[in-house]
């Protein structure tokens, strides 16, 4: 009788996790499904592209029906709504079935639903700004800036003219730091050479990060000339400016200076998801479960956790991000293996495999090993690594097109989804 494997999560985690299952899956001893609230995985790393228009939307999304493989486990698209460790069982969020799907038992559980937002409980956050970690996300982010943009184009007033042309983000992680510089490429490589009523000495991009420094866990090096790379084109960097409130129209930092911006995108923190959280056992300080090294749940050995969700007792310090992710969900899929059969299960080290962090079109820093350097050849180098690790051929080949048609054709300004209300006039659009 094969065992029943539930795999929380189509992410990195997950998906990796399914995959490597599937030797035993077609032994007969495993019964793979995997639940997800989406249908495709993300290839998160490309996100900030999408919103500087670089890269098509569904070009980072592959269909995990369509992933290798796939035909040996069992997809359900359904939102989590607990889990029952006790009961040996997960519930969904609602019946999403004619003959009602809303509980799924299993023998072995995976849990990798990845992290969301933490917007520290800051005031306004949530309701003001933009949250930079979906591809629908990152499509809003687009077409929000080219519609401020069109506005700017024919707006007199200067302190209108400011507002709209002024666009924040708070976070100066990797996400934030790719992202302003991605948003500089779309907003001086094409705003500025195409809309006659926008010239590039009016277009404001600031960074506001807490700590005292950007790039936390880049090399110090690295990050310090990541930062005199932004500082030449022009991106204001402000460190030790924590965000204290959000409005509609701008944020205020601490010690009260307000920034007027129509355009505030989040990236400055992640929590565990509210169902990793709530799961029984020790968490951390961002509600991710303390798992020991062989990713176990305390006291529930045929329960795994993996990725953003999970800190490995060992490893609580390892980044998030998606080699560690990869690892996680390989070694989750070898350990349910090795419980089947009784054998002894392997433990997680963590291992860093560097740094790509890439500063818009035609630079990067990266560090690996004890290499570390930056420009060109570094961004060639990240375009390839991520063009290997994108899943899937069709994928590679849609991002390899368009990143060829990129430099040689202008960026694509088109807005398909208009906002509902006009950040301009405030004005409801039909
Ligand atoms: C904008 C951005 C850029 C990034 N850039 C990089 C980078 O350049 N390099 C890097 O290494 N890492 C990067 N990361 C981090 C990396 O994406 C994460 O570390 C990695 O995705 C974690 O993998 P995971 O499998 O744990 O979760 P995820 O990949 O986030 O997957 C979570 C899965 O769970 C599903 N899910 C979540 N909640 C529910 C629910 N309630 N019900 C059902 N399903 C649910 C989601 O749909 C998804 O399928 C970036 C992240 C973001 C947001």
């Amino acid at each position: 009788m094969p065992k029943r494997v539930l795999i929380l999560g189509g992410g990195f985690a997950g998906i990796q996790a399914a995959m490597d299952l599937d030797p035993a899956a077609r032994r007969g001893e495993v019964e793979i499904t995997l639940v997800a609230d989406q249908n495709y995985f993300l290839f998160t790393p490309l996100l900030p592209q999408i919103a500087s228009s670089n890269i098509d939307p569904r070009h980072i999304a592959q269909a995990i029906r369509d992933l290798r493989g796939g035909h040996r486990f069992r997809f359900v698209r359904a939102s989590l709504s607990a889990i029952d460790v006790e009961r040996h069982e997960v519930r969904l969020e609602q019946a999403c079935t004619p003959d009602g799907l809303d509980v799924l038992p299993y023998d072995y559980l995976i849990v990798a639903p990845g992290s969301c937002t933490d917007y520290f409980r800051i005031a306004g956050a949530k309701e003001f700004t933009h949250d930079f970690k979906s591809l629908e996300d990152a499509v809003v982010v687009r077409e929000h800036v080219l519609d401020l943009c069109e506005h700017a184009d024919h707006t007199q007033d200067p302190e209108i003219r400011r507002r709209l042309l002024t666009f924040v983000v708070v976070g100066g992680g990797y996400t934030g730091i790719e992202l302003v510089t991605e948003l500089h490429d779309l907003l001086f490589l094409y705003v500025a050479k195409r809309f006659r009523g926008i010239p590039a000495d009016e277009i404001k991009l600031v960074v506001l990060e807490a700590g005292s420094e950007v790039l936390r866990g880049v090399h110090p090096k690295l990050a310090d000339h990541s930062r005199r790379r932004l500082a030449r084109k022009g991106i204001e960097v402000r460190t030790n400016t924590p965000a204290a409130r959000c409005f509609a129209g701008g944020v205020e930092v601490k010690g009260g200076e307000k920034i007027a911006s129509d355009c505030v995108v989040w990236t400055a923190g992640v929590r565990a998801q509210p169902i990793v959280a709530a799961m029984p056992g020790p968490h951390d300080r961002i509600g991710r479960a303390i798992v020991n090294d062989q990713l176990q749940l305390e006291g529930h050995p045929e329960v795994f956790v993996a990725g953003d969700s999970a800190a490995a007792i060992s490893a609580q310090d390892a980044p998030r991000v998606a080699p560690v992710a990869i690892s996680h969900g390989r070694l989750a899929a070898r350990n349910v293996a090795h419980h089947i059969r009784g054998e002894a299960l392997e433990s997680y080290r963590y291992v860093s495999k560097g740094m790509l962090v890439s500063l818009g079109m035609n630079y990067a820093v990266v560090s690996i090993g004890g290499l570390r350097f930056s420009g060109y050849f570094a961004w060639l180098f990240w375009n390839i690594v991520h063009l290997y690790t994108l899943v899937g051929f069709k994928k590679q080949l849609q991002v390899g097109v368009d990143w060829l048609l990129g430099l040689v054709f202008p960026r694509d300004a088109a807005i398909v989804r208009r906002p509902r209300t006009c950040p301009y006039c405030g004005k409801q659009n039909p």
